[in-house]
């Protein structure tokens, strides 16, 4: 695995600078907060969490960290913004549950800790950095053999584009302008490319489209905007 560190400062800096109300659900990590549900839902359709050792990679305040910590997991969370990893922590004395944080990258990490995690979570990560297929390497790094993975991002097409750059950031101002870059959207065909070179098999995708009028976002077969992946090491 190369040592290049696989990290865009710019990226990191966004994140930092939204910190300190990645917790109010109608705040800059709103959809991050009406994602979790769904995403939580399809982890559990695939995988039971319940003393599970699991890596959130790229974990941010941990709204998901804790979401699988709820469900019985042994959470680790990894980030390499260090704001919102301070918000995670100081939520966990008002959540009550136990995650244990950790700024560092996942190559790093991976190579630390090799094949020790039953479940990792890779949510809204991939299109922020800078080689996505080399993250999709670490999870394969970090996962026992036939452990289980999920994946979510943005596919790259005219509606993507539409729908979460230009709706979500400048019509219905749900995200903060510039939080995604268009030409990081992710294929699914590419994403199933990294998975195979890493010897992880998809096993199932799904698309997670968002109602303005209910606020809500719910899992279907579209997956042409935000979208699902579970898939799994092969040995
Ligand atoms: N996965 C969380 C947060 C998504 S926001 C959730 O879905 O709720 C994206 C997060 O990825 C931010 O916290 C940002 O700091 C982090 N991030 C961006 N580039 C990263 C990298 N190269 N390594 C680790 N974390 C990164």
């Amino acid at each position: 695995m190369s040592t290049e560190i696989n990290v865009d400062p710019q990226e990191i800096s966004k994140f930092d600078a939204v910190a300190s109300r990645w917790w109010d659900p109608e705040g800059d990590c709103k959809p991050l907060h009406q994602l979790n549900p769904v995403r939580l839902r399809f982890i559990e359709q695939h995988v039971s969490l319940t003393n599970k050792r699991a890596l959130d990679i790229g974990c941010g305040g941990g709204i998901l960290s804790e979401a699988l910590a709820s469900q019985g997991a042994n959470v680790t969370g990894i980030d390499m913004a260090s704001a919102p990893l301070s918000v995670a922590k100081l939520h966990l004395l008002e959540s009550k549950l136990n995650v244990d944080y950790q700024q560092i990258t996942a190559e790093e990490f991976a190579q630390l800790h090799s094949h020790q995690f039953d479940v990792i979570t890779c949510m809204e990560l991939l299109e922020h950095v800078p080689d996505p297929a080399l993250l999709v390497q670490a999870c394969a790094l970090a996962l026992k053999p036939k452990g289980d993975l999920f994946f979510s991002t943005l596919n790259r097409n005219a509606k993507s584009f539409i729908e979460s750059i230009i709706g979500a950031e400048y019509v219905l101002r749900m995200l903060p302008k510039g939080t995604h870059r268009y030409d990081r959207f992710i294929k699914p065909s590419e994403l199933a490319r990294w998975c195979r070179n890493a010897n992880i098999e998809v096993k199932n995708l799904k698309g997670m489209s968002y109602n303005p009028l209910t606020q809500q976002f719910k899992l279907n077969d579209d997956l042409r905007v935000n979208y699902l992946v579970h898939a799994q090491l092969l040995s």
